[in-house]
């Protein structure tokens, strides 16, 4: 996803959607791309989730719009933002967190704190604002976890994992366990190969073990939210997307073992009808696949 001027930041340019009774989607915000037919928004999905203690949100789009995302909680509920919780450290998905209030608590996987003070460019796609140095440190996460994190209790406990690489070195995974939902982040972004950013972390190969975990290790969640698609999701739609990136990476080391260039490659791969099937689309319409390619080839010996 490009940064650019794109529209004014406005709480009337983000749609609420309800999950749970106390769950809501923020969607919106930035550019909308069509990408086969299917509505992507350059923001990171936001989720907010109403607690007796006050808001806790999941990812804050992109930079100016933490104002926004304010107002439009209002909307919502009249209690504070406490938390945010931010699922990797892209631009879309932490950009908000500078203009939230001080003393908002900031949770991410300790390698995301890292890399959201640096704020490196993305392989193969655009640098990055570097929002966290102009702001002075202000955003930056408070809390950070390694492999576990649980914050609340009872019905209003928030579970979050780490299961490994996969589109950046730092990819939490966030469960509501008692509404039974996941919100993957950009891990599961689209119906599309996935953008690896390796100058952040990523890795192709270790992408499908990743999800693996995460399948086997969380149970009885019925709705999945993703990084960008359009509309919530499910662990089957989870499953697909594992078997999918994995017969990628598997194409790709094929083509490197048995002497094939990467040019042969990106020019002659194409989406397996299965996945075609299940709504998957030519990622090629929206970025190159080539440098998502090169991180797997490089991975490959
Ligand atoms: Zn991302």
């Amino acid at each position: 996803m490009k940064p650019g001027p794109g529209q004014l930041s406005s709480a009337a340019s983000i749609q609420i959607e309800k999950v749970r009774d106390d769950l809501y989607l923020l969607r919106g915000g930035g550019r909308t791309v069509q990408l086969g037919g299917v509505s992507l928004s350059s923001a990171g999905t936001t989720a907010a989730f109403v607690t007796t203690g006050g808001v806790v949100l999941v990812d804050a789009k992109l930079p100016g719009w933490g104002k926004a995302i304010m107002d439009k909680l209002e909307e919502i509920t009249g209690k504070p933002l406490t938390t945010v919780i931010n699922t990797h450290a892209h631009f879309d998905h932490v950009g908000g967190n500078v203009e939230f209030p001080e003393g908002v608590e900031i949770v991410a996987h300790e390698n995301t704190a890292e890399l959201m003070r640096d704020m490196r460019p993305v392989t193969g796609g655009p640098v990055q604002p570097d929002i966290f140095k102009q702001s002075k440190g202000r955003g930056l996460p408070t809390r950070t976890f390694k492999d576990r994190m649980v914050l609340g209790s009872g019905e209003e406990r928030i579970e979050l994992y780490y299961f490994g690489r996969a589109h950046t070195g730092g990819d939490a995974w966030v469960v509501f366990p008692a509404l039974r939902v996941l919100h993957a982040g950009d891990i599961f972004a689209h119906k599309a190969v996935p953008p690896l950013d390796a100058n952040n972390g990523a890795s192709g190969v270790e992408y499908p073990q990743t999800i693996a975990k995460a399948l086997a290790a969380l149970r009885d969640i019925d709705t999945v939210i993703t990084g960008h698609y359009p509309t919530t999701l499910t662990m089957v739609d989870l499953k697909t997307y594992g078997d999918f990136v994995c017969e990628f990476v598997q194409a790709v080391q094929t083509a490197k073992r048995s002497g094939r260039t990467i040019e042969e490659f990106v020019s002659s791969w194409k989406l397996p009808e299965r996945f075609v099937m299940e709504g998957y689309v030519d990622i090629g319409n929206l970025r190159p696949l080539r440098p998502d390619v090169e991180v797997i080839w490089n991975e490959t010996r």
